[in-house]
């Protein structure tokens, strides 16, 4: 990205607003409990340096990533945090990942042997790297099987280069509240703690909660995690440190949690056209009336599907005006009707806009009913050609609760 912006069209990372939803979800999660802030792909578009420091200052202790090369880029921005991979990458890259002081998560033998290979070979007399096993309890995407457990369990409490730091799962369904699965997916969560803890493990963090399970069952996976007496547990959230919805029943606003990005633009061409006018790629919209349209330069190249097409509204004066006709690559057009644009002025498509008749306000949640999908892909479809611009950085170290046990690690403001 160059350094020059010339476009208007931005995203405005709010880090205070990361901060505090931190904070609330610590509060959320109950006494001890460490929050790991997870800030995979670009912290769901926030930012992934953004993210992970407006996390700790918020009091995350951990960060998790998708990908090593997540984590790669989290160091070489001087972030030292713990940060736990959440699933395990080629066997071929556990050189990399050890390099990088990353905390794997395992379940297949063949890794461990990589990761044991790796790090005899990086140093043969160095202390045991820290591991996380998961255990699938249900979600049926990685993890190790309930009919590989045992084995693999055995085979980690006899390595002498491993250490099982972390237990941890995985739910399917934490987001839908009337759904017996959570409950089941924690008994056999707690079954599998009874396998850690008979082989001799003594892991000292174990987790299960993402966003969803940590603003709503929470006493559900405190009792499983209570299995290992002195362990401490962690949640891995996401979505709602980002005070998006991660889903109809579990709603950010209920739970005090901001929204931390405005997508923003300004009104780049400004035409009155006659009734009837046809507008945009394969004429599906023609102006009702004689009116003003302006024209936002934005489009599906910058994360606005062309499947809100006909069904998307963006602030103008603090007013909702349709986004009419096709929505094309690089910009969209807005019906304006009688209310002459200008040039310049701000068109907001998230977020909230002050205006003569009061504020308002469209969500991420807005797009994703409409189109029938879910506030995350929305997120991280917002493309690396809108410039992420972060404001209150500031704040974001004033928003860390009185600190429990460990200090959660500081960082100062950076640019993007
Ligand atoms: C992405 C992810 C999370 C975070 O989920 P949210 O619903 O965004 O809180 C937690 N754990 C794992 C394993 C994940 O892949």
């Amino acid at each position: 990205m160059t350094s020059t912006r010339h476009r208007p069209t931005v995203a405005v990372v709010d880090a205070g607003a990361i901060a505090r939803n931190t904070a609330r979800l610590r509060t959320a999660a109950g006494d001890g409990a460490h929050v790991c802030a997870v800030v995979k792909a670009d912290g769901y578009g926030h930012g992934l340096v953004t993210a992970a420091r407006a996390a700790l200052a918020g009091g995350a202790t951990w960060l998790a990533v998708a990908l090593v090369e997540e984590g790669e880029a989290l160091r070489a921005a001087g972030v030292d945090a713990p940060v736990l991979v959440l699933s395990e990458p080629p066997p071929a890259a556990a050189g990399a990942l050890l390099a990088a002081r990353l905390t794997p998560t395992v379940y297949r033998p063949e890794f461990l042997t990589a990761l044991e290979d790796a790090h005899a070979a990086a140093d043969p007399d160095a202390a045991p790297v820290a591991v996380h096993v998961k255990l699938d309890t249900g979600m049926t995407r990685v993890g190790v099987a309930p009919a590989d457990r045992d084995a693999l369990l055995a085979r980690l409490a006899t390595s002498e280069r491993l250490d099982v730091e972390g237990v941890q799962t995985h739910l399917a369904r934490a987001d839908e509240l009337d759904v017996p699965t959570t409950a089941e997916q924690l008994a056999r969560f707690r079954a599998g703690l009874d396998a850690v803890r008979d082989v001799g493990l003594t892991p000292r963090l174990v987790h299960v909660a993402n966003s969803a399970a940590t603003l709503h069952h929470t006493p559900a996976w405190r009792a499983a995690v209570a299995a290992v007496p002195d362990a401490a547990p962690l949640v891995r959230t996401g979505i709602a440190l980002y005070g998006l919805d991660a889903g109809p029943q579990v709603t950010a606003a209920a739970h005090g949690l901001e929204p931390a990005l405005r997508l923003v633009s300004a009104v780049s061409h400004v035409r009155h056209v006659d009734a009837g006018t046809p507008v945009s790629y394969g004429h599906r919209w023609s102006a009702p009336a004689a009116g003003w349209l302006a024209t936002v330069p934005i489009g599906y190249a910058d994360g606005v599907p062309r499947g809100l097409t006909g069904r998307l509204d963006v602030l103008h004066r603090g007013r909702r005006r349709p986004v009419v006709g096709t929505v094309t690559m690089d910009q969209v057009l807005v019906w304006c009707g009688d209310d002459e644009p200008a040039h310049g002025d701000e068109v907001v498509l998230l977020g909230t806009q002050a205006g003569p008749e009061g504020e308002g306000r469209i969500g991420l949640e807005e797009w994703a009913e409409r189109l029938d999908t879910i506030t995350y892909e929305l997120a991280t479809g917002i493309s690396a050609r809108v410039p992420r611009v972060v404001v209150g950085a500031d704040q974001a170290d004033a928003a860390a609760p009185a600190a429990q046990d460990p200090e959660p690690s500081r960082a100062s403001g950076e640019g993007r």
